[in-house]
């Protein structure tokens, strides 16, 4: 699946409780769970969507970048 264009894959620190749910499922290994934390690394993120249903918090999301 092609990367949607001015969107960026986005994780809600606020939200994110480190569960590493979304970690195991990334097949592109964009995530790494950092503590109690996860950071994507968003250039690997294929903006796939596999992992988004899967966080418990809704703290994953593909959001529109403000600069385009
Ligand atoms: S959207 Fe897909 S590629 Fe991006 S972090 Fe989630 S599972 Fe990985
Ligand atoms: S599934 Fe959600 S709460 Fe769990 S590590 Fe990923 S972003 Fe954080």
């Amino acid at each position: 699946m092609p990367r949607l264009a001015a969107h960026s894959f986005v994780v809600d620190e606020d939200r994110c409780f480190g569960c590493a749910a979304c970690v195991a499922l990334c097949p592109v290994s964009a995530l790494t769970l950092v503590d109690i934390l996860v950071f994507v690394e968003e250039p690997v993120c294929t903006h796939c969507n596999l992992c988004i249903p899967a966080c418990p918090v809704h703290a994953l999301s593909i959001e529109p970048t403000e600069d385009n």
